[in-house]
């Protein structure tokens, strides 16, 4: 049996003991950590600013994980949908969305979700595990050396909720940021959440200062609870709290993300709700035509119906964009990703 340890998994202060206990100078922890996550090389014999006996002495004990590319999809407007493998066998999703001079990357966070929103695919596999810090950051990895492109920015709102992850979440952030690993500033970073409260909380909290995106997706509680089951754990009036504190926290703009169902939340009190909800808050708000979903009763909106509550929104004091998802045509865009 292999009993070999990955080293990927490690924390850079890990890896400063590792050295320690052979009693190598502690700055060959940060040597490491670049040529697992700068350089991304996984073959430990290429480690050539350590010595041959060091170097058979990691190979002899660790390896440097990753997780396997099973399948790309190409989408037209741009954008790759990615299928990774870890290495119990379960798969899990990434899109690679370049836009102007921003090359953006959307990470999974869990394999599923256990949220369950009734509009979106993810939450219809259930969770069957959380990701690993090395495993979320890997993604932003892998993706760069297939694309041999430096990444700018991250999203995490691919798979699953970031907030019911988040310990893991937090080392993928302090890999991605840091100066030995990609160098990501963590302002290009983003969390998506479907209104942990907690979490929330937390993320204020936080320092490095990673931008925060909240899925709304109606301002109406009886709806929401309606097509968000955790609406009912979490309630508007509590989101919203939390939404200030972190304003007031980090002096950062909150995006509300609103997914537009056909017939659902389009209609004018449905603005109406968003309009008091938003008030007095620092947001800004993003609407998402919905993306169709096996199985799913909600249809697109309409293009009028867009443009009428895009058109009410333009009343809003704060600045609203249609996001227009990418990748629709390989099922990478906003909640299309699940594994069948
Ligand atoms: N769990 C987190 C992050 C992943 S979902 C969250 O819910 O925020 C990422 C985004 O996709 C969310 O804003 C969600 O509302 C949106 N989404 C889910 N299903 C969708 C669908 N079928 N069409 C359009 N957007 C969808
Ligand atoms: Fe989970 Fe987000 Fe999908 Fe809801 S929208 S099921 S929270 S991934």
């Amino acid at each position: 049996m292999d009993r070999k340890i990955n080293l990927k998994a490690r924390s850079l202060k890990e890896l400063e003991l590792l050295f320690k206990k052979r009693k190598e100078p502690s700055y060959r922890a940060g040597q490491l950590f670049v040529w697992i996550w700068k350089k991304g090389i996984e073959d430990i014999s290429l480690y050539t600013n350590f010595s041959k006996r060091l170097r058979e002495y990691l190979k002899a004990n660790f390896y440097v994980g990753k997780l396997s590319l099973r399948a790309c999809f190409n989408s037209e407007d741009g954008s790759v949908k990615y299928v990774f493998e870890r290495e119990n066998g379960e798969r899990i999703e990434s899109v690679f969305i370049p836009c102007k001079e921003r090359r953006t990357v959307c990470v999974s966070t869990q394999v599923g979700c256990p949220l369950g929103c009734s509009f979106c695919a993810t939450g219809k596999m259930g969770i069957k595990d959380n990701l690993s810090g090395w495993e979320i950051a890997d993604q932003v990895l892998q993706i760069a050396r297939h694309q041999n492109v430096r990444v700018s920015n991250v999203v995490f709102m691919g798979m699953g909720e970031p907030f019911l992850n988040w310990e893991n979440v937090k080392r993928a952030i302090f890999i991605l940021n840091s100066n030995f690993g990609m160098n990501i500033g963590s302002r290009k970073m983003t969390i998506s959440t479907a209104g942990i409260i907690p979490g929330i909380y937390s993320l204020a909290d936080f320092s490095p200062g990673v931008r925060l995106a909240v899925s709304l997706n109606s301002a109406i509680q009886e709806k929401r609870e309606k097509i968000m089951p955790i609406a009912k754990k979490y309630s508007l009036s509590e989101l919203k709290r939390a939404i200030e504190f972190y304003y007031e926290r980090k002096h950062r703009m909150v995006t509300l993300e609103y997914v537009l169902i056909n017939s659902f939340n389009t209609a004018k009190e449905d603005f109406l709700a968003l309009k008091k909800f938003s008030k007095n808050i620092k947001v800004k708000i993003n609407l998402i035509p919905f993306n169709p979903v096996k199985d799913v009763p909600f249809l697109a909106p309409s293009k009028n119906e867009i443009a009428r509550f895009y058109k009410w929104c333009l009343s809003l004091p704060c600045s609203v964009n249609i996001r227009e998802s990418r990748g629709r045509d390989v099922r990478g865009a906003c909640g299309q990703l699940a594994i069948v």
